[in-house]
């Protein structure tokens, strides 16, 4: 039997080249016939004509794997697939990575709470000017913390919360009956938000969330919460949403790890403003290890024609 033909195109092929080594007797039906980063039509050459079988991030398969001939499935490295939306893909599986980065999102998500919520900086500030002063702090469960998208990772970060006492909101496209979370949906967006002293994104973009958080959003927010975008950059509709928020003082400030033009250049108003805090798109990282296991139970659903885990679904966007 001929085995299928796997390219690796990713930046971090080094990793998957060498685990694929490794559990080269679990995957003997496969033959990587390429391993790297090039995207150039030479070096590409046979993995457009023969791959059946991609590994890839979406920002780097979005160049060519619309012109891979014999492509079937892409298993993407990453949670968020839109990118591959705009390519003609939908003739392909594509499946993306779950369960892997819920741990280090709610680590994101609940520093940052901590921080604002036991006055760090401001502690820092005092320090650097030799104040001893006791600045009063609540505590945290009396502290509202709302997720906009309760999908594997959001669902992770309100267990998470919860567990540090706070109330937890969610907010999604369905209820799910989540223990410990108030659900809202469709309509009841500025109900849900006006409810919530930390207000975090983990929503896909999509068609539907390009532009969710514009003005009128931010004005719905509670007076003095923190907006954290750990989704997709795109969701906000344009800087001067956020910044006229925080600068008209409905907002207390904002924690941004996602961007729509990423790296964000270094002449954007965001870094300039002292209320903004700024991490590069590093709150759960994609890491070879647990991408690669999910890469193998689906490598043996598809010798087993099974149905992949995590299929994007192109009709709904995520
Ligand atoms: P899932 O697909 O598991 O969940 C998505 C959730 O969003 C679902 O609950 C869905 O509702 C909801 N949703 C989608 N569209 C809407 C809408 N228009 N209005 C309301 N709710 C909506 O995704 P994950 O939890 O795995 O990942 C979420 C996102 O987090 C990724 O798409 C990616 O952009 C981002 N991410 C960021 C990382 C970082 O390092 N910053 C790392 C990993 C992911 P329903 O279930 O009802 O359909």
């Amino acid at each position: 039997m001929s085995k299928i033909k796997l390219a690796i195109v990713s930046r971090d092929y080094k990793e998957y080249l060498s685990m694929f080594e490794c559990e080269a007797q679990l995957l003997q039906n496969y033959e990587v016939i390429y391993a790297g980063t090039d995207n150039d039509s030479v070096k590409l050459r046979r993995v457009q004509n023969e791959s059946e079988v991609l590994i890839s991030e979406p920002d780097i398969a979005a160049k060519f794997a619309h012109k891979c001939q014999s492509l079937l499935w892409i298993q993407s490295t990453w949670a968020g697939n839109n990118v591959l939306q705009k390519s003609d893909l939908k003739h392909i599986k594509v499946s993306g990575v779950k369960g892997i980065f819920a741990q280090r999102m709610s680590e994101y998500v609940l520093s940052y709470i901590l921080y604002f919520h036991r006055k760090i900086e401001q502690y820092q500030n005092l320090k650097s000017k030799g104040v001893w002063q006791q600045l009063p702090i609540d505590i945290l469960s009396n502290k509202t913390l709302g997720i906009m998208g309760l999908g594997s990772i959001g669902k992770q970060v309100a267990s998470a919360a919860n567990n540090l006492g706070m109330k937890v909101l969610g907010y999604s496209n369905s209820i799910k009956n989540i223990t410990g979370v108030s659900e809202y949906i469709g309509d009841d967006l500025y109900a849900f938000t006006a409810k919530c002293d930390y207000l975090v994104n983990l929503l896909p973009e999509t068609d539907t969330t390009i532009g969710m958080c514009d003005a009128k959003f931010f004005n719905h927010m509670k007076k003095n919460s923190i907006f954290i975008n750990a989704g997709r950059g795109s969701i906000i509709d344009e800087p001067t949403s956020l910044i006229m928020a925080i600068n008209k003082g409905f907002l207390s400030g904002a924690v941004l790890d996602v961007f729509e033009q990423e790296p964000l250049p270094q002449e954007h108003p965001y870094y300039l403003n002292p209320n903004i805090h700024i991490t590069c798109h590093t709150a759960a990282v994609s890491e070879p290890t647990s991408v690669f296991e999910v890469f193998l139970e689906n490598a043996q659903r598809y010798t087993n024609n099974n149905e992949l885990l995590y299929l994007h679904d192109f009709n709904k966007g995520y």
